[in-house]
């Protein structure tokens, strides 16, 4: 009979006081999940949760010193930035040196020609569900924490956190050959030397910068899906997440068409044909995240190194004449002799790969969808074929700034174009 009772009653214990307890429990628990549901619908399911992290000030006195080789007014922002400023100690050396501090971030770049420096420090921070017990491959210790140093299109980036901010430093050369960027050992030097030169005092409040909405196209085309590669190069990521919401596509007209450069005709891993064969122009689009390349480390990809990007050919295979647009609204922090970063408002940076023609310059900035530069095959001194390789690095809760796969975001983008 107790049995009975039991399972009819859902388990509720005995006596009066007890009951009431148990129901206040019930209550409480449903009303934690329906808030938390709430919360959760603010942030859709596969987007990040943006927090703007806590400084700690650094404690040592700021080298000032070096504060003389720049413009005034970049002086005046270093010391009102939010984030700790942190600087190469040879910029003098540098004949183009441009700081820009923003409300959440600051970056620094320095270029001889030879090579291209880019820093930059940023408060805020997504926290994806997914990815929160992820083990990062690469982590080693870079300055006095942990982080990573990796390689994509040969450009170097090392990765940290330090005074509560997250931190990146990236290393191109002009010259293939150049001794500095066959290796991590440089840029690892190159991010020890960084010295603290201003700022992390101020206060910025909570808010944070709005998430871009999509707009809604009429876009027709079709897609595989995520994580799929073309048969043989490689082992993708499944991941329908939209890192970067509410982007601009790339490419300024459609249509446009994202597979692989090396495993298609054309390419050198590729079956026999051109650069320019139909096959290459045409849908589906192929994601090709985590593509092959052994030399790229990345815990994002499943056997820890791959592309880093995604590789879109423009419309036609005509080489200077397709316009590249920026994704967001943002600053210029990087030019090197075959790239341009932009970061946004966010501090998320977009790079755009092996144009030609470009037309804005370091420091500017520029609104979403504005003219970057047309789409080419630069890199150093062998060409690629023609396309435009697009890469997101963000600020993930746990990782740092990585690499982050970009494929649904373009899809979402491309099917918003007119
Ligand atoms: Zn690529």
């Amino acid at each position: 009979m107790r049995g009975n009772r039991r399972a009819g009653l859902a388990h509720e214990p005995e006596g009066p006081i007890m009951r009431v307890k148990y129901r206040l429990i019930i209550f409480l628990t449903k009303f934690v999940a329906i808030s938390t549901a709430l919360a959760q619908s603010q942030t859709p399911q596969n987007q990040g949760a943006p927090t703007l992290s806590e400084i700690q000030a650094p404690k040592e006195q700021p080298r000032k010193d070096l504060l003389d080789a720049l413009s005034k007014s970049e002086q005046d922002e270093i010391t009102k930035s939010s984030v700790p400023v942190l600087l190469l100690p040879n910029i003098r050396e540098f004949e183009k040196r441009r700081v820009v501090v923003q409300r959440i971030y600051y970056t620094a770049f320095f270029t001889d020609g030879k090579q291209s420096i880019s820093i930059q420090g940023s408060r805020l921070t997504y926290t994806y569900q997914h990815l929160r017990a992820m083990p990062n491959a690469g982590k080693m210790q870079v300055r006095s924490a942990e982080g990573f140093i990796t390689e994509s299109e040969r450009i170097w980036t090392a990765s940290w956190k330090e005074f509560g901010a997250a931190y990146l430093l990236s290393l191109e050369c002009a010259d293939e050959k150049d001794s500095r960027c066959q290796s991590p050992e440089y840029v690892s030097r190159l991010t020890n030397s960084l010295v603290y030169v201003g700022g992390g005092h101020a206060k910025i409040g909570s808010q944070l910068p709005p998430i871009s909405e999509q707009p809604k196209g009429t876009n027709d085309f079709s897609y595989n899906p995520p994580g799929q590669l073309l048969p043989g190069s490689g082992t993708g990521r499944q991941d329908d997440t939209v890192y970067a919401p509410g982007i601009r596509f790339p490419i300024e007209i459609k249509p446009a068409y994202a597979n692989s450069q090396v495993w298609n005709p054309g390419g050198s891993n590729g079956p026999p044909g051109s650069q320019c064969d139909r096959k290459n122009y045409a849908y589906p689009w192929w994601d090709n995240f985590c593509e092959t390349r052994p030399k790229y480390k990345t815990s994002m990809c499943p056997l820890g190194s791959g592309h880093q990007g995604q590789d879109v050919r423009p419309s036609t295979c005509e080489k200077d004449k397709h316009a590249t647009v920026s994704a967001t609204d943002g600053t210029v922090v990087h030019i090197g002799s075959y790239s341009v970063f932009i970061t946004a408002p966010d501090g998320t940076q977009y790079r755009y790969l092996h144009m030609s023609s470009v037309v804005v310059s370091v420091g500017g900035s520029v609104s979403k969808g504005d003219q970057i530069g047309r789409v080419s095959n630069a890199f150093g001194s062998t060409p690629t074929t023609i396309h435009l390789h697009f890469e997101i690095l963000q600020n993930v809760a746990d990782l740092g700034f990585v690499h982050v796969p970009p494929y649904i975001s373009l899809v979402k983008a491309y099917e918003s174009l007119p």
